[in-house]
């Protein structure tokens, strides 16, 4: 059964009091809070076994790397991975995508075409207009509408045999739109050999992801939108591609043999995790799975649209108040403005007085905020943790806001 005031009572920091208000945490989209059961987990690693792993053959090096290798397992269940080796741990989305980019390099020459779509996070921009600057490719953007929903037509014109990454968002940051990821990747296989690449980061925290049934070549995201601490993160990807792929860190633990003349790496995953990994995070991210799936990844979504919904009808009933992408699909994030209030971040510094945390300004999404002329949106974004009541106290400080700066 959904027990919301139970799931509340394990985020400690949710009885906190920000300038003398209880705490209202609508900022889940840039970080979620950690449950007990992480946070234990956190504690337990670095009091009872802090050891580095795969290297020592003493005990608590054995129980680290076990415990860490039975999170990977979890992940690979979690995510629908064939292998448990095709799940490797980052420090998050950013690394993951960076990752991508700089292991493709050698696939991608002058005049290629790396596609991607109008409502990235900058994260999902910069790697491949890097990429485009080492090699000579060129970058191509699917277009959305006034609604925020992406213009596949163009990818009928535009995939071809130059086609060599399509890389694009299951769910938009700054506006919660969900993208027609399947559909996405179908068109892409029937009109080039492109690999695909999607940005979890959005949608791992609020419904099921299959990658296998998606069809996906690579899927990243980061633990601390989903509860686990920050600095942890997983980049999936296919067997056959990883085989095939050059890693993109060197030095300890990636390499199967190494003298000044010549290193051959490891075998998968290790190939692409160099260096000492983030242990407790890691293991920590295995108790965040362990958290989502007792509550039910179905009990999750349902919880938060209902909240999304709410959201959505409260805050229309101010007038003058505009949310962005408002028909579209969405998940987790309701992202506004209220007319004549040209700055988001006045309104964000009202509501925070009010023990309300949001996320104001472009919500590192640029080119959406070009696209509509803002500079930037009031975001709420939403957890398992959130109450009906506390989109009462967001709709009754927005209009607070808008009667102290009108
Ligand atoms: N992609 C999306 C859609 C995001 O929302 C974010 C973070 O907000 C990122 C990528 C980058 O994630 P991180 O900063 O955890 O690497």
């Amino acid at each position: 059964m959904f027990d919301l005031q139970n799931i509340r009572k394990q985020f400690p920091i949710l009885s906190r009091k920000i300038n003398g208000k209880d705490l209202v945490y609508l900022d889940n989209a840039a970080t979620s809070h950690k449950p007990l059961h992480v946070l234990d987990s956190w504690q337990k690693y670095y009091t009872e076994i802090n050891a580095n792993v795969h290297r020592g053959i003493h005990t608590l090096s054995q129980i680290a790397t076990e415990e860490m290798e039975h999170s990977r397992r979890k992940v690979q269940k979690f995510i629908n991975a064939k292998n448990d080796f095709e799940v490797i741990f980052t420090k998050g989305t950013t690394e993951g995508l960076n990752l991508i980019a700089y292991s493709l390099n050698n696939l991608v020459k002058a005049d290629d075409e790396i596609i991607i779509s109008h409502l990235e996070h900058h994260s999902n921009i910069v790697p491949w207009q890097m990429l485009c600057e080492r090699t000579g490719a060129k970058l191509k953007v699917i277009p959305m509408d006034e609604n925020g929903v992406l213009q596949l037509d163009f990818l009928d014109k535009n995939l071809s045999e130059k086609t060599k990454i399509v890389s694009v968002n299951q769910v938009s940051n700054a506006l919660g739109i969900i993208n027609p990821i399947e559909e996405i990747i179908s068109k892409t296989r029937a009109n080039s050999n492109a690999i695909t690449v999607v940005d979890g980061a959005q949608s791992v925290p609020h419904q099921k992801i299959d990658v296998q049934k998606m069809g996906c070549d690579f899927f990243v995201f980061s633990g601390h939108k989903m509860y686990a601490p920050m600095g942890t993160g997983i980049l999936y990807g296919k067997e056959e591609i990883l085989r095939k792929i050059n890693p993109f860190h060197g030095g300890g633990e990636m390499i199967a043999t190494c003298t000044f003349e010549k290193t051959t790496y490891a075998d998968l995953p290790f190939k692409f995790e160099a260096g000492t990994p983030n242990v407790g995070g890691n293991i920590s991210l295995g108790a965040a799975i362990d958290f989502m799936e007792n509550i039910g990844l179905e009990n999750i979504k349902t919880h938060e649209n209902v909240l999304l919904n709410y959201a959505q009808k409260k805050l229309l009933e101010i007038d003058g108040l505009k949310i962005y992408g408002e028909k579209a699909m969405r998940t987790g994030v309701v992202s506004f403005n209220l007319e004549g209030v040209g700055i988001s971040s006045d309104v964000g510094m009202i509501l925070d007085k009010m023990g309300i945390a949001v996320r104001t300004g472009h919500h590192c999404t640029q080119p959406i905020m070009s696209f509509f002329n803002i500079a930037g949106t009031v975001r709420a974004s939403f957890a398992v943790y959130n109450t009906l009541e506390e989109i009462d106290i967001l709709a009754d400080g927005v209009r607070k806001a808008q009667r102290m700066l009108s």
